[in-house]
């Protein structure tokens, strides 16, 4: 399989359609999730063409991995949710129930989560 650079993240990170964004830097684009399953649930996406979690590591510099990972964590502190607490999801593949097939984290908190 490989990228499809038609998908509907792709198409956001273009500028193609809009996002409710919360943060953009040169790797990287954090939106408001279309469908949010948390007072507070955001997407943190990479703006390299990666299909999920493994291309990602496989893939991604080093560096911007961990610039990723950092973003994600400021993130959290920036909409007050560090403290509270947070859930990061991310989905790869068919079981996992993936939809959009761009690598992205799912940022979720802002009120005590359902267990699985
Ligand atoms: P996943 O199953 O991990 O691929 O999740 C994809 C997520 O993207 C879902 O939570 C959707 O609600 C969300 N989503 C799909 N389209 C959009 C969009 N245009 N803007 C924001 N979120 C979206």
């Amino acid at each position: 399989m490989s990228y499809d650079p038609q998908n509907i993240f792709a198409r956001i990170i273009a500028e193609l359609i809009p996002c409710n964004k919360v943060y953009e830097d040169a790797n990287t684009l954090a939106f408001y999730d279309i469908a949010p399953k948390a007072p507070v649930h955001i997407l943190v996406v990479p703006k390299g063409p990666y299909m999920d979690f493994e291309d990602y590591v496989a893939h991604a510099p080093a560096q911007e991995i961990s610039g990723f990972f950092q973003t994600v964590s400021k993130l959290a502190q920036e909409l007050g949710i560090a403290e509270s607490g947070y859930r990061l999801i991310t989905n790869k593949g068919e079981h996992s129930g993936q939809e959009v097939p761009h690598f992205h984290v799912h940022l979720l908190g802002g009120a005590p989560l359902p267990l699985w």
